[in-house]
């Protein structure tokens, strides 16, 4: 147990100071209810002492919340008893108006905890008077409640105030039916309040009183309280809505592998147990045995479990509660904390479908995970019923999240699904159903789908096949776009009540008891794409916060069925020539995360390679508290970080696109490559910009030996283009077998192995090559994003606009009042490349007895502006060599003295192995 910043952390080791400091750092940034970033080295054991640090400020809160409330009950108590007059006065005159009134007038049958239901005489929800009911009705329904959860926090007199009102005969049974207030009872006692009920009433409508002896302080303080009363009921008052609610905390990663392992980690590292909730995708979680294997015939497991649940044919679903009901998963029960292969385990035993258990589980868990996407994109963060309000984000591995969150605000149509769309919505119209409604919607499908395929957009080539058209354009605005396909602020209204009665019509058809003969309704597919247009077109189409931040793009490229002969014999119908996408590109990640941070109590990020953290701040337009860069746990001695400006022959290694198709450069790469890996123990990682130069340089290289010279001392292994998942993780695996240690020798394997990867790609992130798995990695060049990619081009182009110099000169910024400004283009463009190469690097060195090299063969990284762009544990380190060749006499030194430091220690292990042997015997 580890006393951290106020709170008691227990932490299953003994922390590093980094940790102790990520921990001190978290915990502070929860209690002020701020954002922030935490950016500290892979391996340093960042994300379990990020967990176990909330979860601890988790417990403290809600004890401190606990003794918040008993607190402001005392303080009402002791101003009611030195203060009878002005509170009776008080009560008696508001009591009809306030009270007994706004209670018949709605017609509250009973409260019962926060179950309050405001019914009208036909007994339908009247949502006007719902919010019309008195506020101490609703307070005291929330005393009642956090009675009920805290009898510290109850008195008996209350109690029996209530249960005096209540008037019940039968003595009550159970907290809940303690807790009845009846409304005959309510309106009788309103004529003739006794005192101690009216004392009650003060102790109950908490807000309201101690709004009441707030005012009364502002000229003296109140006969029986003292000012550390007043500073206790001001501090009550400032947090508002927020007391008494305890935050629920999500925890996104950015894949389910990471969600598995952090899972792990708490349910046998930690004594921490609460309601957990693990939110997976339908393909991890399916039980159902035909929709589970609707990848194999090219579908998605979504739309094969949608068009089940259409028609009412999946009998896991019917059970799925079943599964929420089960002992192993409830407190207490071995599965209390549980993943999703647990689960999915579960709910085949039971046939129940454990992908709607675990999304049920999660609305009421105090821990939830999941990949990040479910929090940043609306639409998923909707359907899987995320909730923010002043709840707690985290978001782990978040060196993506710019980008993530640009995507999750964007979305694309292909003429396809438009088409796919009018027909679903004609159906509709035909059978009579909601008719202008869908007809609407029909019309904007048929509309987008006719331009798409007509005549009138003039497409420029991007690259070999595909044609683009970008809006807005220097003689058309996006406004004009919309206008000119009828898509006014006034449509787009229209269209959102026409969904929502679309919607509601759903809802209403999928809640029908006797689903199999009801009535029909758009396909979910057809609901999802209405839904994702009105989302984008709620932005684009009106002047709003974030209007100007949107492009509209048209893609045009040939239809890939045109070359499979095979499919279009099978498919008799035409197939299109082209496939034209509608895009709307959010260029502004802003767009998602302003609606979090509205709601959510704090944002925290982290990742290793986070810096610069103030990019993050203006890109996702949200303000950050406070931020940390933590240490290494790693001692320096264990890694040699050096960049090379020469090659072997002298050639500048500057990896440019003009300088790598040089024959001088390939080769004095090659002999670069081949020499470290000649003398590097074990594994290996080469990082190179793009496949195309890997390509080129293998090629190169099998043709001048280079490459035989490599394979000498490893097997060499390239990263694929393309392929599957599947694919790469044989790929990998054979590389780590080739590396494995016969576990009763101990002996490295006869050769090593190199890995040929690009940055940003599959090896580049998320992969631990620990230990022997990589000994060096050695990045070639700068990978800087695609220069011509459209979408590149648009970004940069948009952050120049919004640039810190723009808003000085008066630029866009002006009509955004509300926006910070951003990183200039080139900024934003260099940040980019940074964040990959950092990613990279992080790949060796994932704990604190790890070592290995980093290397960077590129004569840019001699430049100390660009070596400042690393993440602190290497810029400090760095050195910097005008020769290859000199540089390698230290290299060797480095790679002499690590075997040996190692080989000594197995040794060490080795002796005190065989002494507890010995004592043993
Ligand atoms: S309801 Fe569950 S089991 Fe049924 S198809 Fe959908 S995901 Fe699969």
């Amino acid at each position: 147990m580890y006393y951290i910043g106020g709170v008691q952390v227990q932490f299953p080791f003994k922390p590093y100071p980094s940790q102790l400091g990520m921990m001190n750092h978290m915990i502070r940034a929860l209690n002020k209810a701020q954002n922030t970033m935490i950016e500290s080295p892979t391996g340093s054991g960042k994300s379990l002492a990020l967990l176990c640090a909330t979860l601890a400020w988790k417990r403290s809160h809600a004890m401190k919340q606990k003794q918040l409330l008993a607190n402001i009950s005392q303080i009402i108590r002791k101003f009611c008893k030195h203060n009878k007059s002005l509170i009776v006065a008080r009560y008696a005159e508001n009591w009809d108006s306030a009270g007994s009134a706004a209670v018949e007038a709605v017609g509250i049958d009973s409260v019962s905890g926060s179950d309050i239901k405001t019914k009208t005489e036909n007994g339908s929800v009247d949502k006007s008077k719902a919010e019309t009911v008195d506020k101490s009705t609703v307070v005291a329904a929330d005393k009642l409640e956090t009675s009920t959860a805290d009898h510290k926090d109850s008195t008996p007199e209350a109690c029996n105030a209530i249960q005096k009102l209540d008037g019940a005969e039968k003595p009550m049974t159970g907290t809940s039916a303690a807790f009845q207030i009846s409304k005959k009872e309510l309106v009788k006692s309103s004529s003739t309040p006794p005192a101690t009920v009216l004392q009650e009433r003060a102790l109950i409508s908490r807000t309201e009183t101690v709004d009441y002896i707030l005012d009364l302080a502002k000229s003296k303080t109140p006969d029986g309280l003292t000012d550390e009363d007043i500073a206790i009921l001001t501090s009550y008052k400032e947090a508002g809505e927020s007391v008494g609610h305890k935050p629920r905390i999500y925890f996104g990663t950015r894949t389910h592998k990471q969600v598995a392992q952090l899972v792990d980690e708490l349910r046998r590292k930690t004594p921490y147990r609460l309601r957990t909730a693990v939110l997976g995708s339908r393909a991890q979680t399916c039980i159902h045995n035909r929709a589970s294997k609707a990848s194999k015939n090219g579908e998605s497991v979504d739309d094969a479990c949608r068009a089940l649940l259409d028609e009412d044919r999946c009998a896991p679903f019917q059970s799925f509660r079943r599964l929420i009901g089960n002992k192993k998963l409830s407190a207490g029960g071995e599965l209390e904390i549980w993943d999703l292969e647990d689960i999915v385990r579960l709910g085949k035993a039971q046939f129940a479908c454990p992908y709607y258990a675990g999304r049920e589980m999660a609305e009421t868990a105090e821990l939830v995970f999941c990949p990040y996407n479910y929090i940043l994109d609306p639409g998923v963060r909707e359907a899987a019923g995320i909730k923010l309000e002043d709840n707690v984000v985290i978001l782990d591995e978040a060196h993506n999240i710019e980008n993530a969150a640009r995507d999750a605000g964007s979305f694309e149509i292909t003429d396809q699904q438009l088409s796919l769309l009018a027909y679903d919505c004609s159906g509709m119209v035909d059978v009579r159903i909601l008719i202008v409604e869908h007809r609407l919607v029909m019309v904007l499908a048929e509309t987008l789908q006719n331009w798409l395929q007509g005549e009138e957009i003039e497409y420029e080539y991007r690259d070999y096949e595909t044609q683009t058209s970008v809006w807005p354009k220097p003689n058309v605005s996006v406004d004009d776009l919309l206008r000119s396909l009828a898509l006014s602020s006034e449509v787009i209204h229209r269209l959102e009540a026409a969904y929502k009665a679309i919607e509601a019509h759903i809802k209403e058809v999928r809640t029908q008891k006797e689903r199999l003969n009801s009535t029909p309704h758009i396909s979910s597919a057809s609901q999802r794409l209405i839904e994702g247009l009105l989302r984008v077109l709620r932005h684009v189409g009106s002047d709003t916060r974030f209007s100007r931040d949107y492009r509209i793009a048209a893609i045009r490229y040939p239809n890939p069925e045109l070359r499979d002969t095979h499919k279009r014999k099978r498919h008799s119908a035409v197939v299109q020539p082209f496939i034209n996408t509608m895009c709307f590109w959010t260029m502004n990640s802003g767009v998602v995360f302003a609606e979090i941070a509205s709601k959510a109590r704090s944002i925290v990020l982290t990742s290793g390679t986070l810096s610069p953290l103030e990019s993050y701040a203006s890109e996702l337009q949200i303000d950050f508290g406070s931020t940390l860069e933590a240490n290494h746990v790693i001692d320096p001695k264990r890694f040699f970080a050096m960049s090379v400006e020469c090659g072997p022959s002298g050639t500048p290694l500057e990896a440019k696109y003009k300088t790598t198709n040089l024959l001088q450069f390939q080769d004095d790469m090659g002999v670069a490559v081949a020499e470290i890996a000649s003398k590097c123990p074990d594994g290996m990682l080469v990082f190179a910009p793009s496949y195309a130069l890997l390509g080129k340089l293998s090629a190169r290289w099998e043709a001048t030996g280079h490459l035989a010279a490599i394979q000498e001392h490893k097997e060499v292994f390239f990263e694929p283009q393309g392929g599957s998942k599947d694919d790469f993780n044989d790929l990998l695996n054979r590389y780590r077998k080739h590396l494995q240690r016969d576990n009763d020798v101990g002996k490295p394997a006869q050769r090593g192995a190199v890995f040929f990867a690009v940055y940003r790609g599959k090896a580049s992130e998320g992969i631990d090559f620990t230990d022997y798995y990589c000994r060096t990695v050695v990045n070639i060049g700068i990978p800087y994003p695609a220069f011509k990619d459209v979408k590149v081009v648009l970004k940069r182009e948009y952050n120049d606009s919004r640039s810190y110099t723009t808003a000085v000169d008066g630029g866009a910024l002006q009509s955004s009042p509300k926006q910070q400004p951003l990183l200039n283009g080139s900024k934003w463009y260099d940040i980019q490349a940074f964040r990959a190469i950092n990613q990279a690097l992080g790949r060796c060195l994932r704990h604190k007895n790890d070592w290995g090299a980093i290397i960077m063969l590129e004569s840019r990284f001699t430049y100390p502006w660009n070596i400042a762009r690393l993440s602190k544990w290497v810029r400090g380190h760095m050195l910097i060599y005008k020769s290859f060749n000199d540089a390698k006499h230290d290299l060797n030194a480095f790679y002499d003295f690590r075997i040996k430091e190692d080989f000594v220690s197995e040794e060490a292990t080795e002796d005190n192995a065989s002494v507890v042997d010995l004592t043993l015997n």
